[in-house]
């Protein structure tokens, strides 16, 4: 019942699920649906991960897409900016890897070398996808 980033950094964020959790009389927040509405105070906005948004949004259709809206933008862009930042010192991190995976094999120790060269692979596998989803993003409209 709650949002989910789909777009290319949809991987990173997969544990982030964004609601509209409802604020009762008594004060309580409940990221749950209920049928019960008769106590609705208002809207709070929330993540699965257990962020909440400072403030409250009115018990209206609109004050929860108000909620809704806050999760996006104080805590979703955040995170997707996040991840978009790994790109600034991944090359460095990946040069860093294969000097390893050099040494370990000088070393002869092709087993640590085979377990990093498999994170590598792992990493850049992950990598591709997002750009992948980027490319497609940014195809001219046919
Ligand atoms: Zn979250």
């Amino acid at each position: 019942m709650g949002i989910r980033y789909t777009g290319p950094y949809a991987q990173q964020v997969d544990d982030h699920e964004g609601h509209a959790a409802r604020k009762l009389a008594d004060g309580t927040v409940s990221a749950g649906w209920t049928e019960e509405t008769s106590s609705l105070q208002g809207f709070v906005a929330s993540c699965s991960c257990g962020w909440r948004g400072d403030g409250e949004h009115p018990a209206t259709e609109a004050g929860r897409e108000g909620a809704e809206g806050q999760w996006s933008t104080e805590h979703l862009g955040p995170l997707i900016e996040a991840a978009r930042a790994t790109w600034d010192s991944w090359p460095e991190e990946l040069v860093g890897l294969a000097r390893y995976v050099r040494d370990r094999v000088q070393a002869q120790d092709a087993a640590e070398a085979l377990r990093v060269l498999d994170q590598m692979v792992a990493d850049v596998d992950y990598r591709r996808r997002t750009v992948t989803l980027l490319a497609a993003q940014q195809e001219p409209p046919a």
